[in-house]
C-alpha cells in the first residue's frame, strides 16, 4: 500500500529493467496519466536514447497537446494499438524509424490513421500472459466482492455522450468477438485458475440490438457453465430479451442512468429514454439478475433540485432491489467534448475516478497546474445553479446510503446470489481506497 503518488512511480520505476530495453510502450488513461507520464518521464532521463511512445485512452483525443507538453514523448499510438505495436516492432528490427508507422502522432507529422481492428477473434489471447492471472488474484485478495474475471468483449458504441471518452477512442463502429471465441477463451481461463464468472468488457455490449440478441442466442447454445456481468444501456431492449440473456448466462448487468432529468440526458446526447431504462432495470430485478445502476452528478446546469431528483433515484434504486448504485461527480475527462464547453474549478473535490487514496506528491500537482487542460480530471465542472458544499454532501450522502445497503445485504445472503459485480473491481492503490473497499 502506498501513501503518494510519488511512492507508486517508485515501486513502479524498481519494476522496470530499463537497461534491457531500448523502447518503451505506456497505454495510459486518465486517473493514473500523471502517474504513467512521470514514469516515462523517469525511464527517459535514465535511458536517453530509448524510443518513449505514448497510448491508450488518454493520448488518443490529446496526442498533440502531450506531444507539446511533455519532450519525453516521442511519439503516441491513437486508437487501437495492437496493429501499431506490430508495425513499430517490426520497423525498429528493420533499423527504420520506428515511429513512421500508421496509428503514431509525432512532431514530424501528423500520421493517425487508427488502426482498428474489425475481427475481434484474431486478438491475441489474454490469458497467454501470466501477469493477467496475477493481477486476477491481486485483486481477488482485497476485494473478494469484485471478483468477476474480466474479459474483453466488445468495442465501439455508437451513441455520442458529451462526457465519454470512450466512444472516441474506440469508434462508432462496434465490433464484437463471437460466442465460440469467448467460450472457448472462459475455459481456458477457467481451467487454469477454476473461475466461471465473468465480466464482458465493452463500453454497451447491448447495442446494436440484433447483433447482441444473435450473440446471446449463440452462448446459450455453446454455453453450458459460466455465467456473466456486462455494461449496457436497457433501453432499446424489450422485457421479452431478458430470458434470453439470462439463458446465455447472463446474471449482472451494469447500467449507466447517469441521470434522473431527462432533459440532462437529453443535453449530454445520451440518447436514453429514463422512463423506459427504470421499467427494464425494475423488470431485469425481478427476473433475477444483479444490476447495478450508476449516476452522475455536477453537470454544469444542474440545480439543487436536479441533484436531489438524482439522489433520490439512486436510493430507489437500493430500495428496489439493486444489487448496488453509486453517484459519482462528474469527471472532466481530458478531450471530451463537454470540457471544452464548460468551465472547470480546482479545489480539492474530483470525482472518484480520480481518486485513487494516494497524496499527490509536489511534481505532480505542479504538472495539474501548469497543464490543466491535461489534468481536468483533477477539478470539477463549475455548477453555478448549485453550491460546492450541496455537491458534496450529496455525493457523500449516496455513498453512505450505498455503503448502510451493501451492510445489509450482507446480513442476507439470500439476496447475495453466486455473482459478483458486473464489472469486478479495480485495484485501490491507497490506505484511504482500501479502508474504503474495507468497509464495502
Ligand atoms: S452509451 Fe456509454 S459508452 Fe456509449 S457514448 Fe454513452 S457513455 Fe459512452
Amino acid at each position: 500500500v502506498f501513501q503518494t503518488s510519488d511512492d507508486l512511480v517508485e515501486a513502479l520505476l524498481g519494476a522496470i529493467e530499463i537497461d534491457c530495453y531500448d523502447l518503451f510502450g505506456f497505454s495510459i488513461v486518465c486517473n493514473s496519466a500523471h502517474i504513467s507520464l512521470d514514469v516515462a518521464r523517469r525511464v527517459k532521463a535514465q535511458s536517453t536514447n530509448a524510443v518513449i511512445l505514448a497510448g491508450g485512452p488518454y493520448g488518443t483525443k490529446i496526442s498533440s497537446e502531450v506531444l507539446c507538453a511533455f519532450p519525453f514523448i516521442d511519439g503516441v499510438a491513437v486508437g487501437e494499438g495492437e496493429k501499431t505495436i506490430q508495425a513499430i516492432l517490426s520497423a525498429h528490427e528493420e533499423g527504420t524509424r520506428c515511429l513512421r508507422v500508421p496509428g503514431v502522432v509525432t512532431r514530424e507529422g501528423n500520421n493517425c490513421a487508427t488502426q482498428i481492428i474489425n475481427d475481434m477473434d484474431c486478438l491475441p489471447f489474454i490469458g497467454n500472459n501470466e501477469s493477467y492471472y496475477e493481477a486476477l488474484d491481486a485483486v481477488r485478495e482485497i476485494v473478494p466482492e469484485g471478483a468477476a474475471t474480466p474479459l474483453e468483449a466488445t468495442r465501439g458504441c455508437p451513441l455520442k455522450c458529451s462526457f465519454c471518452s470512450t466512444r472516441q477512442v474506440w469508434g462508432a463502429s462496434v465490433r464484437r468477438k463471437s460466442a465460440r471465441k469467448l467460450v472457448d477463451e472462459m475455459d481456458r481461463i477457467s481451467a487454469r485458475n477454476g473461475q466461471t464468472f465473468f465480466s464482458l468488457i465493452g463500453d454497451n455490449v447491448g447495442v446494436p440490438r440484433a447483433p447482441f440478441i444473435r450473440f446471446c442466442n449463440e452462448m446459450a447454445q455453446l454455453n453450458e457453465r459460466y455465467t456473466w456481468g456486462c455494461s449496457l444501456k436497457l433501453d432499446k431492449l424489450e422485457k421479452s430479451h431478458i430470458p434470453i440473456m439470462y439463458e446465455a448466462g447472463c446474471r449482472a448487468i451494469f447500467v449507466g442512468l447517469e441521470s434522473a432529468s431527462q432533459a440532462t440526458l437529453d443535453q449530454v446526447n445520451k440518447t436514453a429514454s429514463i422512463r423506459k431504462e427504470l421499467e427494464m432495470v425494475q423488470a431485469c430485478i425481478d427476473f433475477g439478475m444483479h444490476v447495478e445502476t450508476s449516476f452522475i452528478i455536477g453537470f454544469p446546469w444542474e440545480t439543487e433540485e436536479d441533484i436531489w431528483d438524482t439522489y433520490r433515484l439512486h436510493c430507489e434504486m437500493l430500495q428496489a432491489g439493486a444489487f448496488r448504485s453509486q453517484v459519482s461527480l462528474l469527471s472532466p475527462i481530458p478531450g471530451t467534448q463537454i470540457v471544452s464547453d464548460s468551465k472547470i474549478i480546482f479545489d480539492g473535490l474530483q470525482s472518484y475516478l480520480t481518486d485513487d487514496g494516494l497524496r499527490l506528491s509536489q511534481g505532480h500537482l505542479d504538472w495539474i497546474e501548469e497543464f490543466p487542460d491535461l489534468f481536468s480530471h483533477f477539478g470539477h465542472y463549475e455548477t453555478p445553479n448549485m453550491s460546492r458544499i450541496t455537491l458534496k454532501a450529496l455525493r457523500d450522502a449516496s455513498s453512505q446510503f450505498a455503503s448502510i445497503h451493501a451492510t445489509q445485504r450482507k446480513k442476507n445472503p439470500e439476496n447475495s446470489g453466486n455473482h459478483g459485480r458486473a464489472l469486478g473491481a479495480t485495484y485501490p492503490y491507497g490506505r484511504k481506497a482500501l479502508e474504503t473497499s474495507a468497509q464495502g
